[in-house]
């Protein structure tokens, strides 16, 4: 019985799906949280990665994008918040992680996507990207485009979450 029970629990382990959203998510928007919550019911476990770009200064630093995202995807058990450099295969590779996944909204994200995809799959070829559409509600969303829009005053209230309105609001002032 004992036996068996182990067996179980070692094939359990064996299968689980592990998958990893990276992005910049300078900030994170509500497009991304929606692929957050979707991804997170087809994956075992899944990590958002925060990409660090030394070349590119942000509007938040990589702590902090972190620290919003943890905050705001808490109540996902299997949803874990990194901050990575290098490459995205080394990463993978070093976490036990196979799975990519992306969100597209438009035939333009689709071109950038697949020279990614398809880069990262000639680099290991155990690595496969997924690629999941966006809501309709949220296709038009994007980070720059939330920061534009403080930038001139604009409503950011149902771009991203609530957490975060106030802070970027202090941000572009
Ligand atoms: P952005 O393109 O908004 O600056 P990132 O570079 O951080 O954001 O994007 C990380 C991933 O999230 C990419 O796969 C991107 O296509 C996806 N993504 C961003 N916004 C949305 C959205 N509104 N709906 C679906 N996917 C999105």
């Amino acid at each position: 019985m004992e036996t068996q029970q182990l067996f179980f629990i070692n094939i359990g382990r064996t299968n689980m799906k592990k998958a990893v959203y990276p992005g910049s998510f300078d900030p994170i928007t509500n497009g991304h949280l929606d692929i957050i919550e979707r991804a997170s019911k087809l994956f075992d476990e899944l990590t958002v990665a925060v990409l660090v770009n030394p070349d590119k200064k942000g509007m938040f630093d990589i702590d902090e994008r972190v620290d919003l995202i943890k905050k705001v995807t808490k109540q996902y058990d299997n949803v874990s918040v990194v901050s990575f450099n290098g490459l995205l295969i080394d990463f993978m590779n070093k976490n036990g992680i196979d799975v990519i996944v992306k969100g597209l909204r438009a035939v333009s994200d689709f071109e950038y996507e697949l020279q990614m995809a398809l880069m990262n799959n000639k680099l290991d070829a155990t690595k496969e990207t997924v690629f999941m559409m966006t809501s309709a509600k949220y296709s038009f969303l994007s980070s720059s485009a939330v920061k534009q829009v403080a930038k001139f005053g604009g409503c950011i209230k149902e771009l991203v979450p609530d957490e975060l309105v106030e802070l970027i609001s202090k941000k572009v002032k």
